[in-house]
């Protein structure tokens, strides 16, 4: 309603098709062929993260269960046993800020062994932290609860049994593909996941040429006008508050660049 109010047209139902250049502006495509021209625009197209199959799961979101584990979660685990599940960079530094205020921290593996998605130093750093546990080959096939949480069934190697390992949160942390299909159209660089890169961030990769004397604006991406918020932006806290921030904080950011085109 606000939206509107301030004279937004929202276009619902009609996904992103692709995006071009238009003179300093770009036009989008979307899926009816509808184009749409704009001065400045931004991405706000989130993640489709990836979830596993596990009975019950989506009746304990919010409820011992969470998805990503931002920094702010580690304080409300102060006590508790945590269980995270996810082999990569950001479940290992889930872990190591959880293990600073959980009793307990199981960290479970699909995979054999961390190494091939996970950076050595955070292993080694795992491994010294008393109150961490690490579990390769071992998956989560269940989970027990009233009206939280209170234990995840986990399967080992190639056992066929299954065993309670009991838990106040499970945060799973198997990541996501980003939705920036648009953004090839116009050449937006990426990090190797395909998260938008902005703010300079994308300075030394390849593709990163900026073509302006200024220096690009901290959402900005490697096309001038052209803006990434919330998840699907690089380095962005995988929350519904920072991104609502950083969708508040693009607003002014347009702005800026269509004062900078001026004109009407
Ligand atoms: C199961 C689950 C539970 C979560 N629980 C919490 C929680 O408790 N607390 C919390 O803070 N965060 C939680 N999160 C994370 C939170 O949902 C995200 O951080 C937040 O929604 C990101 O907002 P966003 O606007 O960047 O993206 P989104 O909310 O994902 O919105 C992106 C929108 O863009 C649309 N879109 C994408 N591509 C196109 C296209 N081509 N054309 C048109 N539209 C398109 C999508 O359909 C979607 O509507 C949870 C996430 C999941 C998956």
């Amino acid at each position: 309603m606000q939206a509107r109010r301030f004279g937004a047209e929202l276009l619902l139902a009609r996904p992103l098709a692709a995006v071009s250049a238009d003179g300093p502006g770009y036009v989008a495509e979307l899926s009816d062929g509808t184009l749409i021209r704009g001065r400045a625009m931004l991405f706000a197209s989130g993640v489709e993260w990836r979830r596993p199959d596990v009975p019950g799961i989506d009746d304990l979101l919010g409820a011992g269960v969470y998805y990503g584990a931002g920094p702010s979660e580690a304080l409300s685990c102060t006590g508790s046993r945590v269980v995270v599940v996810g082999g990569g960079n950001s479940a290992g530094q889930a872990v190591v800020r959880f293990s600073r205020y959980a009793r307990q921290v199981t960290l479970l593996v699909r995979g054999r062994d961390l190494g091939a998605s996970m950076s050595q130093y955070l292993i080694d750093h795992l491994s010294t932290i008393p109150n961490v546990d690490v579990r390769v080959r071992t998956e989560v096939v269940g989970l027990q609860a009233d009206d939280r949480l209170r234990a995840v069934i986990v399967r080992s190697g190639d056992s066929t049994g299954t065993a309670p390992l009991p838990s106040d949160a499970l945060f799973i942390c198997i990541g996501g593909t980003p939705l920036a299909d648009g953004a090839a159209g116009i050449g937006l660089v990426t990090n190797s996941a395909g998260y938008l890169l902005t703010g300079g961030d994308f300075a030394s990769g390849p593709g990163g040429n900026w073509p302006l004397r200024r220096e690009p604006l901290p959402l900005e991406t490697n096309r001038p006008g052209v803006f990434a918020a919330g998840d699907v932006r690089c380095g962005s806290v995988k929350r519904c508050s920072a991104a609502i921030g950083e969708g508040s904080m693009a607003v002014a950011l347009v702005h800026r660049r269509l004062s900078e085109l001026g004109g009407d």
